[in-house]
């Protein structure tokens, strides 16, 4: 029998130009061993990663923001797999844009309400600067979630959020989205790509973070399945 999903890849692959919050190189790769090297009859290439813990499609733990609450490693499996929601507003999300609690009204007029225990994306349309880094960052002016509609969100009890931006907040905004949703303990996913490959409503989420002990921010694959 064929696996009877449609898997998408939501995660961006990583590399040295990878646009990262700082601007500065966020990932590394080299090479410790190579075959040639390799003195053993099996050849080997080792290598080593130097990254930034919040680099490419990555979470944010709750002890992101506050120290003592959840760390990469203690989040919950049965809240990384969820229900996947897509709130698509790449329409008109300009880079002062933010999703309104009208967005999510709209939302749920077409696709009933948000269901309880969903991860929910908010697709902005911005990946579309992914591959040019500078534009990507612009100075952290992108599309963001206003603190009134992460309100709403977490009423739902979502158990995380994604977004195809750096960040939930311009730091222009004091950082209050991060602050409110880590401190109900859900996660955050940054970054997020391919969320157009997504219906609304319908798909699952798994968001799988590297497990470090006390990771704060950790990168990921994040992939949604979709019935066939
Ligand atoms: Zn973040």
């Amino acid at each position: 029998m064929s696996f009877p999903f449609t898997i998408i890849d939501l995660t961006h692959s990583l590399s040295a130009t990878t646009p990262s919050w700082d601007g500065s190189c966020g990932f590394e790769q080299s090479v410790a061993l190579d075959y040639a090297n390799c003195t053993t009859n099996t050849k080997f290439r080792v290598q080593h990663i130097t990254m930034h813990a919040g680099i490419g499609t990555h979470i944010d733990a709750p002890a992101h923001c506050f120290e003592g609450s959840t760390t990469v490693d203690a989040l919950a499996l049965e809240h990384l797999i969820a229900p996947c929601a897509v709130i698509d507003i790449s329409d008109k999300a300009d880079q002062i844009y933010s999703l309104s609690t009208d967005d999510i009204e709209t939302f749920e007029k077409q696709h009933g309400t948000i269901q309880p225990q969903s991860f929910v994306i908010i697709r902005t349309g911005w990946e579309q600067f992914w591959h040019e880094p500078e534009r990507y960052r612009n100075n952290h002016q992108f599309p963001s979630v206003s603190l009134a509609a992460a309100h709403v969100l977490l009423k739902r009890d979502v158990v995380g959020l994604g977004i195809d931006t750096l960040g939930f907040d311009r730091p222009s905004d004091n950082y209050v989205v991060h602050a409110t949703v880590l401190g109900a303990g859900k996660y955050l996913v940054e970054n997020v790509a391919n969320a157009h490959h997504l219906p609304r409503v319908g798909s699952y989420s798994i968001a799988l973070p590297i497990k470090t002990v006390g990771g704060t921010e950790a990168p990921m694959r994040l992939i949604a399945l979709i019935k066939k």
